[in-house]
Order: structure tokens, then C-alpha cells, then sequence
């Protein structure tokens, strides 16, 4: 007899899950869309798609909408690279760890050669008491030169174990020094941007937070710019989202390199970026901000490999000066108001946000 299970693929739009509330929605959604797509039914592209769904991760979301109408471009490789960059901790997990393991290592081996030191100071301490006892009750000079002698072989044994303690010590700095190293990467990477290699949004907070506490200590004024491009998902549907992410590491770049030192751009999500300008207030910002859309406006891009003319990068920008006492959080709505303003009067310019 077949003992065999035979179930019959459900249709596209039937649940998985006959249940009415949303985690069952964003699951059967989720289940669905893999299969659709013809991705592989693994635990990291359901936690994707669900997340997805769920609306529980922008970044997943803007990174899944980033692709357009393209299906094609959401392979298993795309959609363990966007599991990687936003859901996974696992490269943080796996080097924590290794680290706990070294320092295990490290540890075990420091405290047993510590023993081991402090065993032979034991026995070199009663080498010494017996032969200054032997000295002190006898005037052979034999049994001199003999004690003598074991003190010195006594001697001998102790600088070896010094040595070898200084060695393990050496190897231990060396050790720490190499985490130290590991962990220093880890955290410049969940920092930074996967695609442009800008700082990414977690990065751009934290340095708004430290401006807006040294503007609140200090006084001193600055502005902060949102960028958006113009149009950016028809561009993706006309060139495809590989050029849409050339673009994307091109005015990345551009942005980067017209700054000066202790200003910052960073990706902000998707087609988003964000400056901070220390030290100008809203009229240095607003003429920073128009030299920056200039300059992203000024590369004209082409195929290299065809030399087709793909045009120039129309940004828009909000601009705004920290007012404080409102918080960093109201600044950055502010700067999207008036980002929201240049959209609306036409784009391709610079709004600049009332204080
Ligand atoms: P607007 O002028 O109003 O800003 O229009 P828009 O089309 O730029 O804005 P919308 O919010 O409608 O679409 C944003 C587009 O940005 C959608 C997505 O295709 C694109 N995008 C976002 N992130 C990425 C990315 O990482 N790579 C690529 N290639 N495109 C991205
Ligand atoms: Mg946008
Ligand atoms: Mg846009």
C-alpha cells in the first residue's frame, strides 16, 4: 500500500493558515509570494517576507520595493543579501562567539601557566629555606658546593617558568589585541551602508544626537539637509535596478567628496540621503545645500559599457536649522517638510524649512 502523503499545491491566493488575524495574513502572504516567485522555502526568506508584510522593518521594505516591478530581481542570492543587511545578526553572533571561545582559550591557558608559576615559586622558596638552613649548620665545603649547586639548577627552573610566563603572556596581549581588531570591524560595518558605503541611518543619528547636545551646551547653529532623487523609481523601471544602484553609489559619492571635514552624509533609506552641516545657519545651509544639488546635477551619466547617455540626477532637498529647545527628531521633520515642499513646487531644487 502507498503509505505516501499526496497534497496538492494550494492556489496562489489560498492561506496557508485559515486564520483571520494579521500574523496569519503576513504569513500566508508571505508563503505565497515565495512560492510565486520560485524562491527556496528557507527559515531567512520567510523571516524576509514576512517582515515584509509585516511592515516590521522599512528597511526590508524599501529594499524589496527598491527592486520595482522587476521580478526577476528578487533571486534567492538578492534575498539573502537584504536578510543579511537587515535581519541577521548571525556575522555579529558568530563573532561574539569566537570571541568568548579566545578569550575562553586565552584565559584557560594564562590561569594554568599561572598555577604552574606559582607552583615552582613554592618549590623554589623551599629550595631556598632548605639551603640557607644546610649553610647555616655546616662547614663542609662539599655539602656547600653541593646546596650551592641545587640553588643554582633551583635558579634555573624559576627563569624558565618566568619565561614561559612572559611567552603566554605575550600571546594573550596578542590574542586581545586581534579581538579588539574583530570587534572594531564589526561595529564599523553595522555603521555603514552596505550598497554606497556612506554612513548609514543609525550612524547619521548618533552624530545628530552628539551635534544637537553640543549645539544645546554651546550655541553653535547647524543645519541639517534631506536629499531625495527625483523620480527615482520610473529611472529603476528604465534602466533596471543594477544602474538604479550605480546611481545610487554615484551621488553617494559626489555628496561624500563635496564635503568638508566634520560635515556628513549618509544614506538615509533608499533613494534618501542626509547631511548634517555644523556650524551654518540656515542661510550657509541653504547655499551648501544648492551647491550639493548642483553638483549631483552637474554629472551627466553615460553606459560605460555602451556610452548611451542615461542623463543627469535630479535631487530634491529640504534644508532646515536646529532650533533648539525642539528635539533632533523635530529637526529631521522639519527637514522633511520642506523636502516635502521642493517635491511639490516642481523638484529639482531646495526648499528651506521655516523656523
Ligand atoms: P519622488 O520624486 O517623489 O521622490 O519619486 P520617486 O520615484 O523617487 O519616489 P518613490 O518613493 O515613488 O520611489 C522610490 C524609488 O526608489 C523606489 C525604488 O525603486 C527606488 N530605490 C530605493 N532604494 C533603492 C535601491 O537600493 N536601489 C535601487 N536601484 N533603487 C532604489
Ligand atoms: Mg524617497
Ligand atoms: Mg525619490
Amino acid at each position: 500500500m502507498d503509505t505516501s502523503l499526496q497534497t496538492a499545491p494550494p492556489p496562489t491566493d489560498a492561506p496557508y493558515f485559515a486564520a483571520h488575524d494579521p500574523v496569519a495574513l503576513c504569513a500566508n502572504r508571505a508563503l505565497v509570494r515565495m512560492r510565486e516567485q520560485g524562491l527556496q522555502p528557507v527559515p531567512h526568506n520567510f523571516e524576509m517576507w514576512y517582515a515584509y508584510y509585516a511592515q516590521s522593518n522599512l528597511d526590508v521594505v524599501r529594499a524589496i520595493d527598491s527592486m520595482g516591478a522587476d521580478p526577476q530581481a528578487l533571486t534567492d542570492q538578492r534575498c539573502g543579501a537584504i536578510h543579511q543587511e537587515f535581519l541577521s545578526n548571525a556575522h555579529e553572533g558568530e563573532v561574539a562567539r569566537q570571541a568568548t571561545a579566545t578569550i575562553q582559550a586565552t584565559m584557560d591557558g594564562f590561569s594554568s601557566r599561572l598555577a604552574q608559576a606559582k607552583t615552582a615559586t613554592g618549590r623554589y622558596r623551599g629550595a631556598l629555606e632548605e639551603a640557607a638552613h644546610t649553610l647555616s649548620h655546616t662547614d663542609s665545603v662539599l655539602a656547600m658546593r653541593t646546596t650551592l649547586q641545587s640553588v643554582l639548577d633551583s635558579t634555573g627552573d624559576m627563569i624558565a617558568h618566568n619565561h614561559q610566563l612572559a611567552a603566554e603572556l605575550e600571546r594573550s596581549a596578542q590574542a586581545m589585541q586581534q579581538l579588539q581588531g574583530e570587534f572594531e570591524q564589526v561595529r564599523k560595518q553595522s555603521l555603514t551602508d552596505g550598497l554606497t558605503a556612506l554612513p548609514n541611518r543609525k550612524a547619521f543619528d548618533a552624530e545628530l544626537q552628539r551635534l544637537w547636545q553640543e549645539a544645546d551646551a554651546q550655541g553653535a547653529a547647524f543645519c541639517m539637509l534631506m536629499v531625495d532623487i527625483d523620480h527615482f523609481k520610473a529611472f529603476n523601471d528604465t534602466f533596471g535596478h543594477q544602474v538604479g544602484d550605480e546611481v545610487l553609489r554615484i551621488v553617494a559619492r559626489t555628496l561624500q567628496e563635496s564635503l568638508a571635514s566634520g560635515e556628513m552624509a549618509a544614506r538615509y533609506g533608499g533613494e534618501e540621503f542626509a547631511v548634517l552641516l555644523p556650524g551654518r545657519d540656515l542661510q550657509a545651509g541653504l547655499a551648501q545645500a544648492n551647491a550639493l544639488r548642483t553638483q549631483v546635477h552637474n554629472m551627466l551619466m553615460t553606459r560605460r559599457a555602451t556610452g548611451e547617455k542615461i542623463g543627469r540626477v535630479p535631487v530634491s532637498g529640504g534644508v532646515a536649522q536646529c532650533c533648539i529647545p525642539e528635539s533632533a527628531q523635530a529637526l529631521v521633520a522639519r527637514a522633511d517638510g520642506a523636502l516635502y515642499a521642493a517635491k511639490k513646487n516642481g523638484r529639482n531644487r531646495i526648499a528651506s524649512a521655516s523656523t
